[in-house]
């Protein structure tokens, strides 16, 4: 027998049609790729996102197009987004850190129509315009006054593009399951995959963001999503803060301490999310401008193992409550969070810190389990680790036009991480299972190791991999890059990491360098160091 109840498609349209209704008044603050301060309303932000439906509609685009984005956290980027979801089309976010046959490869695979791009990103796509067939037109964010002379096909600053569009349009309705964005993981090895969001999943994604012990966001936060709407759908913030009524804060391209920091302090945000390196630079402000964060209350830290060092200082010096997250592009992407449960609340201080380093547990709508090589589930004891799988309905099924199969006869998805899951649930990552370093037949946690090494005294990055060796199979290797000024050595970083790694753990030596490669997703890329290392003797 069903139930009785009412079918309500659960559409984006629909996040913005309830802000707009309930929370019309509260603010979007923007620092706008031109420059100044931009504020607005959501109910602003509702009537020109209906502008960009019609305008999209008039330009002859259609249910299912993939329309892309190039731009940085701003309000005209959100404004896309919704415009493009409201329409039926599906929003395709770029990453413009890609390397450029990368990006070459993903506008063709999807064969994306048109590219909303911010100014900053004009030239990246100049670079590559004649290798993108399919692209009709590019839409500047910005208007007539700032729009640059440019090749691009077709191009219009969006100012113009919207001029004598009325808000006079009624969203699309159709099916729960309509696709409405695609984000490409930054594929280390191979092509990038395309992970093809519906209305339902991000729906349902920002509403479990919303959670309180995920972002728990209310109406009376102020959230600053630091991290990129071109990574991974921005942790799901442009849906979970609309719908809950926050006040938006963008950074646009300011993702320095300097302007994080005057956002942070003149919008007084209550909340903000990004990844590690983001949150080192902010702490190395705070520490030479002696400044203070009054009004933070929470950060997630995500998207990269989130170093003790700043768990402890953003807790103990700021005040400010440190929320460790994990996820992927495959989960929407938000799949752990570390926030203290009933049952932690009696640790001490310190074993509450320890705890937090641990990825966390999962909100309800994820599911977790660690097998072993042969698919046996391992116990929840914190020690027993292997492949980390998932299940749920923000987590994808298949790849955008690739026949291979990704889950398992029971739906779990491989996330190519491995991990331990402790008896209160909380998770832990020791490494991506191609990162793993095998030594002697047991594994060495790369991530371990650097977290522990950056908490070392003038050392402002780490990375650990593993090298060939006769008889071990393989040891570690600790690269490290040197704060400025600093001139720790080998000895020192040793005898740092000494008692606080298990012994067969140390590195059997330590590497400088004056830069880590990363990843467009603004990872350490273990794969070019590995390359770049693969002559090297350990000592
Ligand atoms: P990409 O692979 O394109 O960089 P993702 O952002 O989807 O894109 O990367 C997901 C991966 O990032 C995870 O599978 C995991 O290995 C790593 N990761 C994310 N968050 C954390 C975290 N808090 N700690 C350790 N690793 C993390």
């Amino acid at each position: 027998m069903l139930g009785l109840m009412q079918d309500w498609p659960l559409l984006v349209s629909r996040i913005l049609d309830h802000a707009a209704l309930n929370h019309g008044e509260r603010e979007i603050v923007t620092r706008s790729v031109e420059g100044p301060i931009r504020r607005y309303t959501l109910a602003d932000l509702r009537r020109r996102s209906l502008r960009v439906a019609k305008a999209l509609e008039r330009d002859g685009v259609e249910s299912g197009d993939r329309i892309a984005t190039m731009a940085w956290n701003t309000d005209r980027h959100v404004e896309a987004w919704f415009g493009i979801m409201g329409m039926g089309a599906v929003c395709h976010t770029l990453n413009p850190r890609l390397f450029a046959d990368q990006l070459v490869y993903i506008v063709n695979h999807a064969e994306d129509r048109i590219v909303f791009v911010d100014l900053t990103f004009v030239p990246v796509l100049q670079a590559v315009a004649d290798q993108l067939p399919t692209v009709e037109k590019y839409i500047v964010l910005t208007d007539a006054e700032h729009m640059p002379e440019t090749p691009l096909r077709g191009a219009v600053d969006m100012e113009t593009w919207l001029e004598g569009v009325d808000e006079d349009y009624a969203w699309k309705q159709f099916d729960e399951n309509t696709a409405a964005a695609l984000c490409y993981t930054s594929g280390t090895t191979g092509h990038p995959k395309g992970v093809l969001y519906s209305h339902r999943s991000n729906v349902l994604h920002g509403m479990m963001c919303n959670q309180p012990d995920v972002l728990g966001l209310t109406s009376l936060d102020t959230i600053l999503p630091v991290v990129p709407m071109f990574h991974a759908n921005a942790w799901a913030i442009a849906y979970s803060a609309p719908a809950a009524g926050a006040k938006m804060v963008l950074p646009g391209a300011g993702m320095d301490g300097a302007s994080l920091y005057e956002l942070l302090d003149t919008e007084q945000v209550t909340n903000s999310a990004a990844v590690p390196t983001v949150w080192l630079g902010l702490l190395q402000y705070l520490d030479q401008e002696q400044k203070k964060l009054p009004y933070l209350n929470r950060l997630l830290i995500g998207g990269a193992a989130c170093p003790p060092v700043l768990i402890r200082r953003f807790e103990e010096d700021f005040g400010v409550e440190v929320c460790h997250g994990w996820g992927m592009t495959e989960m929407s992407p938000v799949g752990t969070t570390g926030k203290m449960k009933q049952a932690t609340m009696g640790l001490d201080h310190e074993a509450q810190l320890k705890l937090k380093e641990k990825q966390g547990r999962t909100p309800f709508m994820v599911e977790m389990k660690v097998v072993d090589s042969d698919g046996a589930e391992q116990p929840r004891d914190g020690e027993s680790f292997g492949h980390l799988l998932v299940r749920g309905p923000a987590i994808a099924s298949a790849y955008f036009r690739h026949d291979e199969d990704i889950l398992d006869a029971d739906g779990w998805f491989d996330t190519g991480d491995i991990a331990t899951i402790d008896e209160l649930g909380y998770m832990q990552i020791t490494d991506r299972d191609k990162d793993v370093i095998k030594s002697g037949g047991e594994w060495i946690s790369s991530i371990e190791v650097e977290n522990v090494a950056v908490g070392c005294p003038g050392v402002a990055e780490a990375a650990v991999i593993g090298l060939p060796h006769p008889k071990w199979s393989e040891r570690p290797l600790l690269i490290i890059v040197r704060e400025p000024g600093s001139e720790v050595g080998k000895d020192e970083v040793l005898a740092y990491l000494d008692g606080k790694i298990a012994n067969w753990w140390m590195p059997d030596d330590v590497a400088f360098v004056d830069e880590i490669p990363h990843t467009a997703t603004g990872k350490i890329s273990k794969l070019d160091l590995r390359r770049q290392f693969a002559d090297f003797k350990l000592g």
